[in-house]
């Protein structure tokens, strides 16, 4: 097993490094995973696409009507004055009109029933009479192709759907059962073990001993990892021992492409992450200029990449979204993409000291006048776990902003960019 430290990578020991630059070098290392696997579109939501989709009909197969109504002929409609057509018949959807339209008729039309011959336009129903067997209308007369939806407006046949890379949401799935598919090949998703180290940690279910508290990051880590799509392996709480940890280094390496830990990355004591991911495998490990989330060890265990979060609740979700994310979805195979930042106003002071880029806790909401505004969610210390639970974004303070005065334009990011 390799034992080299990548030192190329690590700053000198007074320089914190960028959070843009972290990713980039996380981004740089990682990569896509080659395996796919073919699948039902029903279970491939969350999925990536291992090729691209091409159609093989055209959506809609046929030219039908937008609206219920009367198909026609336009050339039949008077300019000015009165227009009286006389009924031929009625086509549904999914029950066409045989016969065709010829000068004069018209014939009575559902919405996505296929336009019969000879009729160019569809009038709707609110616009006409009904005398009996024939209807009456004035005013401006329909153009040529109005509420008809042509062959082929959503997609031709030969047409790329959706691209390599796609994602697959409720639209994509939808999309791929238009063109009429029912199996598609997507990438294999990371694999993913995490585990929670510290002696101070309990599982739900046990009371809490003297100096102990709940292990809240291992739930958090499978909720984030969940949201992402994946499945994972949870490897429970490990003690700050270092063969403990070294014994969950080799379960983890046997089964993930991904793994991931939360505490023990610092310089304590009882700080054995870093030390067991140098001996183990190849780490690189950075002095974040960001807060929370200053510690973070990243490298290789055997097959896997290692991210090794600090243990502060708030810094594992922080670095979470900003770290491991991009990095996942890089594996699974999609293209990188910015974030989705917002400019807002800020509601109130937010402070903060120079020296490294903060991700607050924000709210945002919109005034009166739709302008977005960001208040803050209050402390912000990053064991106040509560602090993420009341926001819906991040603020984004640069390392040098010595923070922003109320009405002070800032960068947020939405919390739903981030699934
Ligand atoms: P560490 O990096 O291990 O020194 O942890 C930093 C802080 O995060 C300490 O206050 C830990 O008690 C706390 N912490 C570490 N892991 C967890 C966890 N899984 N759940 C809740 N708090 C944790
Ligand atoms: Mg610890």
């Amino acid at each position: 097993m390799s034992t080299s430290t990548v030192d190329s990578c690590a700053p000198p020991e007074d320089q914190l490094l960028s959070v843009d630059e972290a990713r980039q070098r996380i981004l740089d290392a990682v990569q896509v995973i080659d395996a796919s696997e073919q699948l039902p579109i029903r279970a491939a939501l969350n999925r990536v696409l291992a090729e691209a989709v091409v159609s093989g009909i055209d959506v809609p197969p046929f030219a039908n009507s937008a609206m219920d109504g009367y198909a026609l002929r336009c050339a039949d409609c008077a300019t000015a004055g009165s227009t009286r057509l006389m009924i031929l018949g009625t086509c549904f959807a999914g029950a066409p009109f045989d016969g065709e339209v010829q000068a004069g008729q018209c014939v009575r039309i559902m919405t996505g029933a296929p336009m019969p011959a000879g009729a160019d336009a569809v009038i709707m129903q609110e616009q006409v009479e009904r005398e009996d067997d024939t209807i009456r209308f004035s005013g401006t007369p329909p153009d040529t192709g109005e509420n008809v939806r042509h062959a082929g407006d959503d997609t031709c046949r030969g047409d790329l759907v959706l691209e390599a890379g796609t994602r697959l949401g409720a639209a994509e799935i939808g999309l791929l059962a238009s063109v009429g598919i029912s199996e598609i090949r997507v990438k294999r998703q990371p694999r993913v073990a995490f585990f929670s180290t510290g002696d101070e940690l309990t599982s739900l279910g046990a009371p809490l001993a003297k100096g102990h508290i709940y292990d809240c990051n291992r739930y958090t880590l499978f909720a984030l990892l969940t949201q992402a799509g994946l499945s994972c392996h949870d490897l429970g709480v490990v003690a700050d021992d270092r063969e403990a940890v070294r014994a969950a280094f080799r379960q983890a390496g046997e089964i993930a492409d991904l793994i991931l830990t939360s505490g023990g990355v610092s310089v304590g004591e009882a700080d054995f992450v870093t030390e067991t991911l140098e001996e183990m495998g190849d780490i690189m490990f950075w002095r974040m200029a960001m807060k929370p989330g200053k510690p973070l060890a990243f490298g290789r265990l055997q097959q896997a990449w290692f991210f090794g979060l600090p243990g502060n609740p708030v810094s594992v979700i922080v670095t979470f979204y900003q770290f491991v994310l991009p990095a996942i979805r890089k594996m699974a195979g999609e293209p990188a993409r910015a974030p989705l930042l917002l400019q807002a106003q800020a509601g109130e002071n937010l402070k903060k000291a120079p020296g490294r880029a903060e991700f607050q806790r924000g709210i945002l909401s919109r005034d009166e006048a739709g302008q977005w505004i960001v208040t803050s969610t209050g402390a912000q210390e990053s064991h106040l776990l509560s602090s993420m639970s009341k926001a819906n974004c991040f603020v984004l303070l640069p390392a040098e902003s010595t923070g922003a005065d109320k009405g002070e334009v800032v960068s947020v990011q939405p919390f739903c960019d981030l699934i």
